[in-house]
């Protein structure tokens, strides 16, 4: 590496520490959805610090938006005056509820055992706060550039990104020619390049029967009863056939290559109150929300259809049987290819800093890439940051110290690989 960068970079590993634990003392819990503003506006005081130009933007309007509860997302613009690509560091700012388990104040950003402990530290603070100071070393490094370089802090990724990232593809802050490259410091582990994920479809299936005494059910038909033939037709039928179904996208853990299916959510009948009994009536109506996980190499007219042709052979041989089936959600596979400039940059820079070779993985889940792929219509997307995947969203969630300022290297190496003035 660079001796100017590599100084820059080592006198800033105080630096990061303390930035992960300035980000994670603001409790931006989503929802609701708390001090977004007061977060954005203090990434957008540092950024500006450094030269950036800053952007303040609201989704109004965006699901949860309100006086209380604005959705503020901060953009940051650094013109280098040489012309060049642009590349955008996404982050978001939101994190989950605390919840149960504890040991330790979720937002001290408390450090021990070389860990930064504290809700959003792994997902995704930390990572956050490793490419501004990473960016933040490379400008100070003098290392001639060419191009723009954008941070930006949205809000709601948690909770499907809609009044933050997407709202900013829509605006065209995620589309060419503003922008060539973006990595999410999302936590996918210091060694790994995460290139895309599956798809996504929820939907809701309904059974109807027909009220009647729970002491006479023979009077009435059974919504549950219903339900229970498609969940049966569901466990002989089609896990087996999801199972079988691996893809060659490299998607982690390996459990996660095949097809999936959740049952999320059932619901039926009068739910008895605290502790109480439920009345004694036959179920007119069940409700089951499903959540399947589908591979790039599957089309989202087939995993419907799957669906459908079960529930259309119960309602064909079951005497009573009718359903409704309603899509709550809908997200295609993504996949950057491996080659492109911002997987090779990230890889080369994990190779360099790390001395082993980088992994290109996928993740089992989406995040806020499907927005800059589908309405910024950008393909060279990566997820690359420190954290394990597997802390986020748990009680006592860290991040490694170690891995925090070793993910900042290859954040600052990869920035620089793009965006460096070829000698
Ligand atoms: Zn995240």
């Amino acid at each position: 590496m660079d001796e100017k960068l590599e100084r820059a970079l080592g006198e800033r590993e105080g630096a990061v520490v303390e930035l992960t634990r300035e980000l994670v003392a603001f409790p931006t819990i989503n929802p609701p959805g708390e001090a977004y503003t007061p977060c954005a506006e203090f990434l957008g005081r540092r950024l500006a610090a450094s030269g950036f130009e800053i952007a303040y933007i609201r989704s109004e309007g965006a699901p949860g938006d309100s006086d209380l509860y604005p959705r503020t997302n901060v953009v940051g613009r650094h013109e280098t005056g040489r012309p060049g690509p642009t590349i955008h560091f996404n982050g978001h700012l939101d994190v989950v509820e605390v919840g149960q388990g504890w040991t330790v104040d979720p937002f001290a950003g408390e450090v021990r055992d070389g860990r930064i402990h504290g809700r959003g530290t792994c997902d995704m603070k930390g990572g956050l706060a490793a490419a501004v100071v990473a960016v933040e070393a490379l400008l100070a490094s003098g290392l001639p550039l060419r191009g723009a370089i954008e941070i930006s802090g949205t809000v709601d990724e948690e909770s499907g990104g809609f009044g933050g990232v997407a709202h900013l593809a829509g605006l065209g802050y995620f589309s060419k020619p503003r922008v060539d490259h973006v990595i999410i410091p999302e936590p996918l582990n210091v060694d790994r390049v995460c290139i895309g994920h599956r798809g996504v479809w929820w939907a809701e299936i309904e059974t109807r029967g027909r009220i009647a005494h729970g002491s006479m059910p023979f009077l009435g038909d059974c919504a549950i009863r219903h339900m229970g033939a498609f969940i049966q037709a569901l466990e002989t039928e089609l896990y087996p056939r999801l199972g079988e179904r691996r893809t060659a996208m490299p998607v982690v853990p390996d459990g996660a290559r095949a097809s999936t299916l959740n049952l999320n959510a059932i619901r039926a009948g009068t739910a008895p109150e605290k502790g109480g009994l439920p009345s004694p009536c036959v179920a007119d109506r069940c409700r089951l929300t499903i959540d399947r996980r589908y591979l790039i190499e599957e089309r989202i007219e087939e995993v419907e259809g799957e669906i459908r042709a079960l529930l259309d052979r119960l309602a064909a041989e079951r005497p009573g049987f009718a359903y409704g089936l309603r899509e709550l959600m809908h997200v295609a596979p993504i996949m950057t290819e491996p080659t492109a400039p911002v997987p090779q940059a990230v890889a080369m820079a994990i190779e360099a800093v790390l001395g082993r070779p980088a992994a290109f993985v996928a993740s089992p889940g989406t995040y806020d890439q499907k927005h800059i792929a589908r309405i910024g219509h950008l393909d060279d997307c990566v997820a690359y940051g420190p954290g394990i995947l597997d802390l986020a969203h748990q009680p006592d969630e860290f991040v490694v110290i170690e891995d925090l300022v070793a993910s900042m290297r290859v954040m600052a190496l990869a920035t620089l690989r793009l965006m460096g003035v070829p000698a």
